[in-house]
This record gives structure tokens, sequence and C-alpha cells, in this order.
């Protein structure tokens, strides 16, 4: 029996485990630690903006940025319903209230058109979803948010490193938020991070960060903080990784170029269809996705499973689940259709040649 393919795996090599190992020796673990200045100076550097907010996790970093942004009781945040669940969770963490929109076929993300039409006098954001490594229409959605007042942020956890006509993700919004989660594109374990532009944005977010404790008075506490910080232990894995950061994005773009070889036939035949591209959007491969005629994507999942494959089958809409009953009657048929249709096969920065060959024989035999 061959070896078992995980759907995702980090890569982790003598560089992370030495400057894990060197901050250990130094006693400096905690959040205090000048570690964690260091990894957030490196992102804001990576990115070109001037502050960079690191957080224990993606959704907290996606808590602070709605809380600094003001977003609270009464206030509606506009989302895609085709998300990661804390793209939505963090809305009602707030206390405001999550208002679905369907995504576009063109880039799986948020569409343009339906935002503009679902926005109500009590809309007051937009978290933009950059779904599966593919950039959403930032260029079109933009002007729409300028214009009805809608403050804009960016959940780059699929997509870091991703970019817009030359421009990465993550710069456009008044904060883009990142994952660090282990199947991310890089990794500190758990972690993540807010980036902007407005030093008052991010003053509130270190603010809230730390229990809400006025940095020049201690103990004195302004408002209600959380503790949402990282460790010292995680920024040194994300500064090795950040150093890292564009070999890993173009071992996945290896990987992406040998499934799409060797799946190309399947394409041809209409088989799978693979994730768009969008002309002015260079993707990063967080997932090698595809879509596969309903009603076979379940049973090309147990057939991979059945000779060692895992993968993954896209998020179930949001506005369909338990969590959300109040908006279990609405219909976001793309959103729908590519729920039901999409799988992701395993991708991640180690992944050899000869596995995504073995993985690709697999679904060609399950079609023949
Ligand atoms: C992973 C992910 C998050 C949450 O990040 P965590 O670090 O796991 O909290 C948020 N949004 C999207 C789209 C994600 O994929």
């Amino acid at each position: 029996m061959p070896a078992r393919i995980p759907v995702s795996a980090p890569s982790i090599t003598e560089r992370e485990v030495a400057e894990v190992a060197g901050v250990m020796a130094s006693g400096w673990i905690s959040s205090q630690a000048p570690t964690v200045e260091a990894f957030e100076r490196a992102l804001a550097a990576r990115y070109g903006l001037p502050e960079a907010v690191s957080a224990s996790n993606g959704t907290t970093a996606l808590h602070l940025a709605l809380l600094a942004l003001g977003i609270g009781p009464g206030d509606e945040v506009l989302v895609p319903t085709l998300t990661f669940a804390a793209s939505v969770n963090v809305i009602r963490h707030a206390g405001a209230e999550p208002r679905f929109v369907d995504v576009e076929p063109a880039t799986w993300g948020i569409d343009p058109l339906e935002l503009e039409r679902r926005i109500t006098p009590r809309s007051r954001a937009v978290i933009v979803v950059h779904l599966y490594g593919h950039p959403a229409d930032v260029g079109r959605i933009q002007p729409i948010a300028a214009r009805h007042g809608l403050r804009v942020i960016e959940d780059c956890a699929e997509a870091q490193d991703a970019r817009v006509a030359g421009r990465h993700v993550g710069t456009f919004g008044d904060v883009g938020c990142f994952s660090f989660f282990a199947n991310k594109i890089m990794t500190t374990g758990e972690g993540g991070a807010c980036l902007t532009r407005d030093p008052a944005l991010a003053a509130s977010m270190r603010l809230l960060r730390s229990h809400g404790m006025d940095p020049a008075r201690r103990y004195h506490h302004p408002v209600v903080g959380y503790n949402y910080r990282m460790t010292a232990l995680q920024a040194a894995l994300g500064l090795a990784q950040l150093a890292r950061l564009d070999e890993l994005v173009a071992a996945r773009a290896r990987v992406r170029a040998w499934y799409d070889r060797e799946l190309s036939s399947l394409v041809a035949r209409g088989d799978l269809t693979p994730m768009p591209h969008a002309p002015w959007a260079d993707p990063v491969c967080w997932f090698y996705s595809v879509l596969v005629p309903t009603p076979r994507r379940d049973g090309l999942m147990a057939h991979l499973a059945a000779h060692g494959i895992e993968t993954r089958p896209f998020f179930p809409p949001m506005h369909q689940q338990g969590a959300y009953p109040a908006h279990a009657a609405e219909v976001f048929a793309r959103s729908e259709e590519l729920a039901a249709r999409g799988l992701n096969l395993p991708t991640f920065a180690g992944l050899a040649e000869a596995d995504v060959a073995r993985v690709s024989a697999h679904v060609r035999e399950f079609f023949a």
C-alpha cells in the first residue's frame, strides 16, 4: 500500500526549528518578546504597508478589524456565503449581522453587482474573501464600497501573496487580515495578522488585542479588550516562513502546473472544470480546486480516499449552516452549485511531482 497523501502539510525546515529554538533558549517566549515586533515589521515590509498587527489567529485578526472599524450592534456586514465559517462568525462576535452575497464565476469571490444590490441603509462594511487562492475583483468592489460608504476588510487567509494587477491582496481595503494556520500559504501553527495603512486603526487593534490596556498607563483600561496576542514562538516560526515565502509560493505554483498537465485530458473532455483565472489576477495555489459534474464529486472523493488520497469538498454555503437558521430560506445559486461540485486536491509546498502524478492517475481512473 503506497503512503497516504494528505490534503495539506506544513513545510518546516531546519530554519524554522532554529528560529523557534533560539526564542526558547532566550526565555523570551511570550507576546512581549521583541520577536513579535520583528515579525510584524517584516510582514509590513513585505507588503509595503506601515502597519502590521499580529494576532493569535486569523479569526481574532478579523474580529479586531471589525471592532477597530467601529462595527457593532445594529450594523450589517456584507460577506460572501461561500467562505469558511470564520469570515461570518466574526460579524456576530462583533454584535453585527451578516448580509450574505453570492459569488461570481469569474473569481469565486463576492459578485460586485450582487454586492451593490444587497446593500441596505444598515450596511457598514464588506468582508471581501479571496477564496481558494484567487483574488476577488477588488477593482470593481472598491468603487462600490466607496460610493456607499462601506469599509472594506479583506480576508486573505487563503490567498496570501496573491496579486491584483500586480498589487498584493490585503493592501486594497481598510484592513487586510491573514491567517497563519498550519494549512495556509505560510504558517505559525496558529496565528494571524492585520495589515493597514491607517496608524489610528492599527493603534486601536493593538489596544483591543491586549486587554484594552492603555499602553501609556499600565492596568488602566479605557475599553473592554481581549487577549488576542501572538506568542514569540509563533512569531519566530513566522519569521522563518516569511523568509521562505517566495519559495513556498513557487513550490505551490509548480504543483498547480503539474496538475494542469496531468488533468488536461479530463478538462478537455469536460469531466473536470478548473479554477477560474481572471486576466488581471496572479492567484496563489492554496488548493488545486476543481469542479466535478454533480453528483459525481462525492464518488470521486471516496475513490481517492480508497487509494489513500485525502481531499476536501468546498465549504457548504454559510446561509445553509445550522448556525445561521434565519438565512436558511435564502438562495444563492452560484455558491450552492460550487459547494456541491467543488473539490480540493492535495496541495502543499512539499508535494512531489510523483505524488501529483499518482493522485491524477486515480482521478483519471475514476472517469475512465
Ligand atoms: C483559515 C481561514 C480563516 C480563519 O483563520 P484561523 O487562523 O484558522 O482562525 C478565516 N477566513 C478564511 C477564508 C479562512 O480560510
